[in-house]
């Protein structure tokens, strides 16, 4: 099944449970522009070569399109239509004015050096222009993106647009540098989302957070921000994985250790032989990155990419919880299974909302020119998801489904109130 498909589905499911009618179920199953540039630019050693990169607009009803950009060897159409569709309804969850999008660049950021990355991105933003800007489509961090990528956007707008406007258009991107008019907290936002989630999971069940065993799979900016927070909390991170390998430690992952190995080092590769990973009782080993999903556990984070959970892995698996740090981690297949089991989850566009929130934030105080605490962005963000985490409950509870369903179903009757009240153009 194609992503996009994928990503529908969920959304046809709730359409049915809330009684959608046709109409906004037709214009939410297309996105609304999907653009493709085709860029050259010139590498270090002379050479010209074109990139692809894309940027789809889903949905802006709620506001102007918002969403990150995803620099990756495997972003394609289908996976880039699929992320924005879910930036939608992310946004609309956790009530923020904004639509959906997302853009990419099929590219592997590491192939490339930093003045290389510097040309590209400027390139990729001026082949995007006309089609973005601070009222109407402002990009953010993804996979293979970050504060820098953002800084050089920002950058590249503020000098191909009036000198009279050079000031607003900080707002043209989030996730920007702190220096360069981005929000404090915005890079630890989505990590910090997902355990203000799974604190909330834990109030709601009883549980103390600091006895859990959890598994991460990805530790780049979610994954790893979520484990250092979680270990903070007391937690046990017995297992971690990247695209380099897979440790192990049933006793708990040394986390500080850990991250700043793979900030100097650049992945988890080579830490468990290092010998620098050891705990009271039980050494850090390197295991096989299937252990990931066969290793008992009481909460998952998939921090990584789509698809990651299969029907087969799933079958291995045995935790209480899944909470998707990623988007789209689960097939539905998968998701029928786990739901049959009783084992609950999180779903991505709730879980891993922190980072568009903030995004909102740091838009907010971008126009405002006047920027918040620490303090104040902490606060704000646990209110706006613990009140989508429990009007999410309220709605699995009135329709009895699952959370996802219960998810989506609170999303579309937020735009379906829109679309009631703003009619169809013309
Ligand atoms: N890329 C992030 C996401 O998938 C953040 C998007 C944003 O901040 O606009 O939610």
């Amino acid at each position: 099944m194609k992503l996009f498909e994928a990503a529908l589905s969920h959304c046809h499911k709730a359409a049915e449970l809330i009684n959608l009618n046709d109409d906004y179920l037709a214009i939410l199953s297309e996105p609304q522009n999907e653009i493709i540039v085709n860029f050259p630019v010139r590498m270090d050693d002379g050479v010209l070569k074109v990139f692809t990169g894309y940027r789809i607009q889903h949905n802006n009803i709620l506001g102007p399109y918002k969403g990150g950009l995803r620099f990756h060897p495997a972003v394609d159409l289908d996976e880039v239509k699929a992320l924005a569709a879910w930036m939608t309804f992310k946004s609309a969850l956790v009530g923020i004015p904004f639509g959906g999008a997302k853009g990419g660049v099929t590219i592997n950021p590491a192939d490339y050096s930093s003045e290389e990355m510097r040309r590209i991105v400027r390139r990729f933003t001026h082949a995007l222009s006309y089609n973005i800007g601070p009222d109407h489509d402002i990009p953010a961090p993804d996979v293979g993106t970050n504060s820098q990528t953002m800084d050089w956007i920002m950058d590249t707008y503020a000098n191909t647009n009036a000198p009279s406007a050079r000031q607003s258009v900080k707002g043209i991107v989030t996730g920007k540098s702190v220096e360069c008019g981005g929000s404090k907290s915005r890079e630890a936002a989505t990590g910090q989302g997902v355990l203000y989630n799974l604190r909330h999971w834990c109030g709601q069940h009883g549980v103390a957070l600091d006895t859990l065993s959890i598994g991460i799979q990805g530790m780049g900016n979610v994954g790893g921000h979520f484990a250092r927070l979680a270990y903070d909390e007391g937690c046990k991170i017995i297992i971690a994985g990247d695209h380099h390998g897979t440790i192990k430690n049933l006793n708990g992952l040394p986390i500080p250790e850990l991250l700043e190995w793979i900030k100097k080092h650049g992945s988890i590769e080579g830490f468990a032989e290092a010998g620098i990973a050891n705990t009271e009782n039980a050494k850090t080993e390197l295991v096989e990155d299937e252990a990931l999903f066969t290793t008992p556990m009481d909460v998952f984070v998939p921090a990584a990419l789509e698809n990651q959970i299969t029907i087969e892995r799933a079958k291995k698996m045995h935790c209480r919880l899944i909470i998707e740090a990623a988007n789209g981690p689960t097939t539905p297949e998968a998701d029928r299974y786990f739901n049959d089991q009783g084992v609950e989850i999180i779903p991505d566009i709730l879980a891993n909302s922190g980072g568009v929130i903030v995004s909102y934030f740091e838009w907010l105080q971008n126009r405002s020119a006047h920027y918040w605490s620490n303090d104040d962005i902490q606060e704000k963000l646990r209110d706006l998801l613990w009140s989508a985490y429990d009007e999410v409950l309220l709605s699995r509870n009135r329709l009895k489904c699952t959370n996802r369903e219960a998810a989506y179903a609170v999303a579309l009757e937020r735009l379906r109130e829109v679309y009631d009240r703003r009619g169809i153009f013309p």
